[in-house]
């Protein structure tokens, strides 16, 4: 009887080797960028307690509210995976007492999880690379990391990357923003304007209205009040600093004044990056200041600015940009016997060495391996018998006899 076939869960993605190599590349791109700003590599793990993100992310966030994945375990713990990388990062932190030494620069690598509409560039899992400066309530801590963001971006081959900036102000001129915003959205409201999460949001997170991606709700946002009049004194100063920091650098960038970032933590800096058309998901990259989000998690006071790019979103960005797929390494030498066991022996010795050597493990004959040597693109060939070892240079065709087991030796020749 055939057994039926099992594919992988709705909104995943298998990585085969190609796209394993494209992924490797932005993150090494990203993380020699982290080097040189200084920004070392913590992992958090892939499931938290979820009130960590009902807290650190907010309770009325698409996030908490629709995407998390949440599951008791054995025990009767609330744990959610993983749906973004800041919150836990903090918690890290906190837990470890790392905030007697700052500023604090940390980057990261990891898988999120968010029950999504799978599209394309939006997965269930998917994989982000961050950094974070924890200490600095100065604009050049934001422009530093908006700059990191910019430059791996460029690096990773990305084109027409656009910057959108705002400020969201803090928690007391916001206040008095949200007033002005419901007092504006409460006649849209009650005209059917606005979707049903928007009127049952209004009350609680009237700023969400701002990035809800309803056509009607957009139209509706557009003319709502600018948070930029709002701003008191000391976040209008900060926002300038970001802003004359990033010139500094020669960072270009848009103001955009319904940029909200659909977290609660955010507070004065919010940015992101666009590539290419920049729908939706031509987001590759979000970030802002969270001055506030240790103090929520039961931590010390301490600000911080950070962002993450999506590496699936950012490799789409980088082939709309042109940029060729990477073929995979070829082996520098073939291992050829009419024994098996020699060719194992030389292949491993070589391999012990460094060297990426290839050997049959079809059963070729000796005149079938040749040809296997040529087919894979090694380099070089060796041939080894009972009385001794043939190198020949795939590309000239020239040869060279070398004595018995002088697997050193090849391996100096062929590394020249
Ligand atoms: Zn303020
Ligand atoms: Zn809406």
């Amino acid at each position: 009887m055939a057994s039926s076939r099992i594919f992988a869960p709705r909104g995943t993605q298998d990585g085969l080797p190609g796209e394993i190599r494209m992924k490797r590349f932005v993150e090494s791109v990203f993380m020699e960028h982290c080097r040189c700003y200084g920004y070392h590599e913590a992992h958090t793990p892939v499931f938290e307690y979820s009130e960590l993100f009902e807290r650190g992310v907010g309770p009325v966030t698409d996030i908490v509210e629709k995407e998390m994945y949440t599951f008791t375990d054995k025990h009767g713990e609330r744990l959610a995976l993983r749906p973004e990388g800041t919150a836990a990062l903090a918690r890290t932190i906190i837990e470890h007492d790392l905030t007697k030494d700052l500023p604090l620069k940390l980057s990261y690598k990891i898988t999120c999880y968010r029950q999504e509409n799978p599209a394309e560039g939006r997965l269930r899992e998917f994989h982000q690379i961050g950094a974070e400066c924890y200490g600095s309530l100065l604009p050049q801590a934001d422009s530093e990391v908006i700059t990191l963001a910019y430059t791996a971006l460029r690096a990773m081959g990305i084109r027409d990357l656009t910057l959108n900036i705002n400020s969201l102000g803090c928690q007391s001129c916001r206040t008095s923003y949200i007033n002005a915003l419901v007092r504006y959205l409460l006649p849209h409201a009650n005209s059917g304007e606005l979707c049903s999460t928007c009127v049952s949001r209004m009350g609680r997170s009237p700023l969400r209205v701002m990035d809800c991606k309803n056509p009607s709700c957009r139209e509706v946002a557009k003319k709502a009040p600018k948070l930029a009049d709002f701003l008191c004194d000391d976040c209008r100063d900060h926002y300038e600093g970001v802003k004359a920091s990033l010139d500094a650098v020669g960072i270009p960038y848009n103001e955009k004044n319904h940029l909200i970032r659909g977290l609660d933590y955010y507070e004065r800096t919010v940015f992101e990056f666009k590539a290419g058309e920049g729908g939706a998901n031509g987001t590759v990259c979000g970030g802002g200041r969270y001055d506030g989000l240790c103090a929520r998690l039961g931590g010390p006071n301490i600000p911080a600015v950070g962002f993450a790019i999506g590496e699936e979103r950012a490799i789409i960005a980088m082939r709309e940009s042109g940029m060729e797929e990477i073929p995979p390494e070829k082996p520098l030498v073939y291992v050829a016997s009419d024994a098996p066991s020699r060719a194992s022996r030389g292949a491993a010795r070589l391999r012990g060495l460094g060297v990426y050597a290839e050997r049959d493990l079809m059963g070729l004959g000796l005149k079938a391996q040749i040809k296997a040597a040529k087919d894979c693109g090694a380099r070089w060939l060796v041939i080894t018998g009972e009385d001794g070892i043939r190198l020949t240079d795939l590309k000239t065709g020239a040869e060279q006899p070398m004595p018995t087991e002088a697997w050193d030796d090849v391996a100096r020749a062929i590394s020249e």
